[in-house]
């Protein structure tokens, strides 16, 4: 067994148990100025609300650096809960990363977007379906046409809407065009929730994600600057072939990052509204709202725009923020976490046992637990993921045109090609590329990842290496003869709408 795989074993044994005095406290304060009988038919757990916004960075939060009053929705939970400033997607784009925080699995072990499998596995339990099991009401609503029954994301919810394809299309046209309103979703839900149970909301808001909107007003560009003149909506759809030599210059950046910041408050406005919905919902019962996103976006560092291509801070950090937690007090976590951390907390809170599957664990929620810092985090890119079935018949590279066009620009100096894995064992992380030498960053000192030191610091790349180039062989990576799934008609059409495959 490689030490990869011990690491991992490692984490599946550590489960908290606090929820058990978490039972405790609760029955008490319940309790309080109630009969017996009343107290029975109220079910103790707390209600939960896991937000995710769409490619949404960690420095484009307030909280985690944007300037002040980018994200207040966001920052309000921030400041009464617990704060994660290392938190980490698995991966570079939006299905493999909700895959991890709707199983609890990593990348390495749900599979998704890795060597052409696009949807969850039907085997695999989410964890909507185990909540529904321990008697929570569940709901998702999803502004990301991908996160649906496309892909198999509906699994265990009761209630679940998505946009459709074209609504979010329409809508990069005609913003506000779409008949799908994730507030009056969620609002038409909370009308009608059974209030015997506790409920389970999952939502994903989309308005960060390319292409960014030109907004008749967007405080965040200099009053004298016209998005318009500089970037059309054609150029936008088009920002993810900008890369290395064609990257823009500084002033185009510069917009193009005050346009996703107009986006990001779009989704934080939102964010607020759901949040204030929830908690009328919720009434006198315990809420815990959980606020994240799938995974970031480029702007410009290491020559990247988008999230492709790359596993690098950029696209990897992300904010996470949990409040509400009955009991525990504000903090800020400096511990390195992970999006599949998620549902083990979230089954805690529930009173559900952590599956022995789980690849995450229970988040801490003080900075002083000790045993989080073996732990290795793993995140995939696969360069493989776009692929087109031939009839059944070999693979051919899906959109393989358009993938290539995006970087032939590109030098071996920006590594864009291939597939990659990140190896986070804190401090360090190591990117092992297919087809260039690995990289090794210290995180503590280095968040940015601008400081190579793989030949420096032999000691400490040359086991990561070795584990990367296992895990890389177990799951098929750099294998052009892996096995490819056939995504079915109405999946490749999303993943076209959205840009994906041309
Ligand atoms: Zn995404």
């Amino acid at each position: 067994m490689n030490r990869v795989t011990l690491q991992l074993n490692k984490r599946r044994r550590k489960t908290t148990s606090w929820r058990w005095s978490f039972a405790l406290i609760l029955t008490p304060a319940l309790l309080g100025g109630c009969s017996a009988e009343r107290v029975e038919s109220v079910d103790p757990r707390p209600s939960i609300l896991l937000v995710v916004i769409d490619t949404l960075r960690a420095d484009a939060v307030s909280t985690y650096g944007a300037i002040d009053g980018t994200t207040p929705a966001f920052d309000a939970l921030a400041s009464g809960g617990i704060v994660y400033r290392r938190a980490y997607a698995p991966s570079p784009w939006t299905l493999p990363s909700h895959a991890s925080l709707l199983t609890g699995l990593g990348p390495d072990r749900h599979g998704v977007g890795i060597a052409g499998r696009m949807g969850l596995r039907a085997e695999l339990a989410t964890l909507a379906e185990r909540l529904a099991d321990a008697g929570y009401q569940t709901a998702g609503f999803s502004e990301n046409p991908l996160i649906s029954n496309l892909f198999g994301f509906e699994k265990g919810f009761e209630q679940f809407a998505a946009r459709s394809v074209e609504d979010a299309m329409n809508e990069e046209n005609n913003p506000g065009s779409s008949p799908f309103d994730i507030i009056d979703e969620v609002a038409a839900f909370a009308a009608k929730r059974d209030r015997e149970r506790p409920f389970f909301v999952f939502v994903n808001l989309f308005d960060p994600h390319t292409p960014y909107l030109i907004r008749e007003e967007n405080r965040f560009l200099d009053p004298d600057v016209s998005a318009g003149d500089l970037w059309t909506t054609d150029d936008l759809k088009n920002a993810a072939y900008r890369i290395c030599d064609r990257m823009p210059s500084a002033e185009e950046l510069k917009i193009l990052h005050g346009l996703y910041l107009g986006d990001v408050a779009e989704s934080d406005a939102k964010l607020g509204r759901i949040e204030a919905i929830a908690r009328e919902a919720a009434g006198e019962a315990p809420l815990i709202v959980m606020a994240t996103a799938d995974h970031g976006e480029h702007f410009g560092e290491h020559r990247l725009l988008s999230h492709e291509f790359s596993v690098r801070a950029p696209v990897l950090h992300i904010p996470l923020v949990v409040h509400g937690i009955p009991d525990v007090p504000a903090a800020e976590i400096d511990l390195a976490v992970a999006l599949e951390d998620v549902p083990a907390s979230v089954l805690d809170w529930a009173g559900v046992e952590i599956p022995p599957e789980f690849s995450g664990r229970p988040l801490p929620i003080r900075d002083s637990v000790p045993d989080r810092s073996d732990v290795d985090l793993v995140a995939v890119y696969s360069d493989a993921t776009l692929q087109e079935p031939s009839n059944g018949e070999g693979h051919l590279t899906f959109s393989e045109d358009a993938q290539n066009l995006k970087r032939s620009n590109c030098w071996s100096r920006d590594r864009v090609y291939g597939d990659m894995v990140a190896l986070t064992r804190w401090p360090f992380k190591l990117i092992w590329f297919e087809n260039y030498p690995a990289e090794l960053y210290d995180l503590s000192w280095d968040p940015a990842e601008r400081s190579d030191l793989a030949e420096l610091r032999p000691e400490v790349s040359g086991p990561l290496i070795e584990d990367a180039q296992r895990l890389a062989r177990e799951l098929g990576l750099a294998n052009p003869n892996g096995k490819v799934e056939t995504p079915s008609d109405a999946a490749l059409e999303a993943l076209k709408g959205l840009g994906y495959v041309e």
